[in-house]
């Protein structure tokens, strides 16, 4: 979203739901955040010591969902469907109460904190807000999946995924941010393999999955009697994975990714080599016409109007 000011929510909000892998409940109080301030949670379970930035540095694991961890070792895990659904809401500052060490799953898309936080009002703040601004291509690989990102005018995610599984197959899609229509991306939910259930859940995650909150393949077929919300569903959702791991930068990013087998812990690594090691290839800026913003805000308020 090409937005000229930086956004709060209006009001405070809470909601609870069960954690996909610790298969507790847990209760969240989104609270308007102060400008500047970015994205902070706070462990409610934790007398002290307990805020951990949403910042790539503080990601301490990335396998299967993304965790962030303060420098006391206190976490908080599977934050990226919410973040994705702060990215694309618009929302730069807020204080996220947590009563556990997990973020709800909800039904595994981003689809109910998109709603939750309209419920809560967007308030529009003083301080403008501030983009990274890819100046030049920055590629970065691992093995056979690559992450790329190169100059553009607003956040755009071309994604390829690669399964063995040939229900899900070779799926490919790409989505501008700032133009497109995103529901089939909100409402696009995590999915398993039924084969690697088993052994997920004997390492002590995924307790909490279920029909109700992730796709489940197995071999040729969809378990879920709904089946699939859009055809697309698979890369939809690892391209809301993306926007979500992205804002982790602390900035929205002006550029284009493309992105092949990548997930948590590519896109991470890549944000590392982008930021520590590669700052000549992008600048800070913040936006200045009036007439971006304007377009822009007509087309937030009929996608916030849309997907109500
Ligand atoms: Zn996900």
């Amino acid at each position: 979203m090409l937005l000229k000011f930086q956004q709060t929510i209006a009001k405070p909000i809470s909601f609870e739901g069960i954690c996909l892998h610790s298969g507790k409940i847990s209760t969240l109080r989104l609270l308007p955040g102060n400008q500047d301030q970015g994205i902070i949670f706070k462990r409610t379970d934790f007398k002290e010591n307990n805020v951990i930035e949403a910042c790539y540095k503080n990601v301490s694991s990335a396998k299967l969902c993304t965790t962030l961890e303060n420098d006391k070792g206190i976490k908080v895990s599977t934050v990226e469907h919410l973040l994705a659904a702060l990215y694309i809401v618009g929302i730069d500052n807020l204080l996220i109460e947590i009563s556990s060490d997990e973020v709800p799953i909800l039904d595994g898309s981003s689809k109910e904190f998109v709603k939750i936080l309209k419920d809560a009002g967007i308030k529009k703040q003083n301080k403008k807000r501030k983009y990274l601004k890819i100046l030049e291509k920055v590629k970065f690989t691992d093995q056979e999946r690559s992450f790329t990102i190169e100059p553009n005018s607003s956040l755009e995610i071309d994604f390829e995924l690669n399964y063995k599984n040939n229900l899900i197959g070779n799926q490919r899609n790409e989505v501008n941010f700032s133009k497109d229509n995103l529901d089939d991306i909100i409402n696009s939910r995590t999915f398993c393999l039924f084969q690697d259930i088993e052994k997920i859940k004997k390492n002590g995650l995924a307790q909490g999955g279920s029909l109700e909150n992730a796709i489940v393949v197995s071999d040729e077929k969809i378990l879920n009697e709904e089946g699939l919300r859009n055809t697309k569903e698979f890369v939809n959702h690892k391209i809301l994975d993306c926007a979500g791991d992205l804002i982790l930068s602390g900035y929205n990013i002006l550029g284009k990714v493309i992105c092949y087998k990548g997930g948590h812990e590519l896109t991470n690594l890549f944000l590392r080599n982008l930021i520590d090691n590669n700052k000549h290839s992008f600048e800070i800026i913040e936006l200045q016409d009036k007439e971006i913003e304007r377009f822009s805000q007509k087309l937030y308020q009929s996608r916030l109007a849309v997907t109500a």
